[in-house]
């Protein structure tokens, strides 16, 4: 279990105060200028060093993504940090948490990435809904400003770095790196085709760098407590501490920084007081946010949670977003549910997503029901393949696989349904 005294988000509740005063309190923006006379490439080095993967999902080691920025920005064509604070996947929940109590640890980790990678001015993009997130994420930033933390000579370091905030207006898909620069541009939030990589071709077609909430706000204190004191948490390849997000059938839903790795029965009994009803009665887990696939009670029970073990269970981490189920769930229902949600937010411009995800949706409501014929589960399995890997962005990987894991798993449910109904006509039609 991680001690209090290796947290890095200390006021991760809200407990005490999120403005410049409390933040310097826990240790915030404490001598940054001595932490940026390490040097860019240090800086970049010892975030390498430390493990850190990309907290938004996809689990990229940072310091490595950092490394693919220019060193030297031609004349032009400066170079860009942007922030994904749109944190829309369901059951997500963990940037808010950041934004609104401990806004000034994302806000210094801006700094010290953006100066590491040469970047002269940051982009935080913040969902739509996030009102009052966003009220505090202002405020917090004019207060770095007139502290003479931002802007010319931030922190008294002599670099200038400027940092804007950007409302988005609620479409999930903004939250794909490449959609949310076009939304920065003022453009629709379409996916871009990649290559070219925002690192190469990114906002304004410069090079750009977006990186995760949680993958900033952890830098300052990494840099300050040393790259080894946060490899020493979780297994090798799956360092550091993280923030899980627990929702559903559990006794106390929470949000609670832990040390990778951590076997999911721990951190659920020893933060989220158990699963409702007891140990018995869990039936599915989906274990990072609606788009990896839903694993089976007895597969997570004992699973470190991070980014390899999850893999192996042919789901994944994403961003740590846990959403439980016990058997009072209709396993079908809840995924047919999500089928409707990433129809909803496909942006159409491909046709395996437009088509496939309302295809998808309407085939998983027949089957919720049990209103279909056998061949269709295998011929829906096909289709999710023909989805997956198939389209511009990752979101109609995110539609295909919920439904690979509930068919994976839980194919004699689907069957029950079908078979049960084609008895009950029968039994009607005699
Ligand atoms: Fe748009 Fe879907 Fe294609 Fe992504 S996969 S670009 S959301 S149509």
């Amino acid at each position: 279990m991680l001690d209090d005294k290796d947290r890095i988000f200390t006021n991760l509740y809200g407990f005490q105060d999120w403005g410049l005063k409390g933040a310097k309190g826990r240790g915030d923006w404490d001598d940054t200028k001595a932490l940026m006379a390490l040097g860019q490439d240090a800086i970049i080095d010892i975030v390498k060093a430390s493990g850190l993967r990309g907290r938004g999902g996809a689990g990229f080691p940072t310091g490595m993504k950092w490394s693919f920025m220019p060193k030297e920005p031609k004349p032009g064509k400066p170079n860009f940090l942007v922030i994904n604070a749109d944190e829309s996947e369901p059951g997500s929940c963990k940037d808010r948490e950041i934004i609104r109590h401990d806004p000034h640890k994302l806000i210094e980790g801006a700094l010290l990435a953006g100066f590491a990678m040469r970047a002269r001015a940051g982009y935080i993009y913040i969902r739509g809904e996030f009102i009052r997130e966003a009220e505090t994420l202002f405020a917090a930033v004019q207060q770095a400003y007139d502290a003479g933390l931002l802007g010319k000579n931030a922190a008294g370091s002599g670099y200038d770095f400027d940092l804007f905030v950007h409302r988005g207006a609620g479409a999930y898909i903004c939250g794909e790196e490449t959609a949310m620069l076009n939304s920065l541009e003022g453009k629709k939030g379409l996916p871009r085709l990649k290559p070219p990589f925002p690192a190469g071709a990114g906002l304004y077609g410069c090079p750009t760098t977006v990186n995760n909430v949680e993958s900033i706000a952890v830098v300052p204190t990494i840099l300050r407590r040393g790259a080894p004191w946060f490899k020493s948490f979780g297994r090798e390849k799956n360092e550091g501490t993280k923030l899980f997000q627990i929702s559903g059938h559990v006794n106390k839903p929470c949000v609670v920084e832990e040390s990778m790795s951590i076997p999911f029965r721990e951190l659920i009994d020893r933060h989220a007081g158990g699963i409702r009803g007891g140990w018995d009665n869990l039936l599915a887990v989906i274990p990072g946010g609606s788009s990896v696939p839903l694993v089976p009670a007895e597969q997570i029970m004992d699973c470190p949670m991070d980014f390899d073990a999850l893999r192996d269970l042919q789901s994944g981490l994403g961003t740590a977003a846990i959403i439980v189920m016990d058997k009072s769930t209709d396993v079908v229902r809840a995924i047919a549910r999500l089928s409707y949600f990433y129809k909803h937010e496909s942006c159409g411009q491909c046709t395996p997503c437009r088509e496939g995800t309302g295809w998808m949706w309407r085939v998983m409501e027949r089957l919720r029901e049990g209103n279909a014929e056998m061949h269709e589960i295998d011929m829906l399995w096909d289709v999710t393949k023909q989805v997956e890997g198939h389209t511009i962005c990752a979101l109609g990987d995110a539609a295909a696989w919920p439904i690979q894991g509930l068919i994976r798993h839980y194919r004699p449910e689907l069957e029950r349904r079908i078979a049960e109904r084609q008895a009950g006509a029968l039994e009607a039609a005699e």
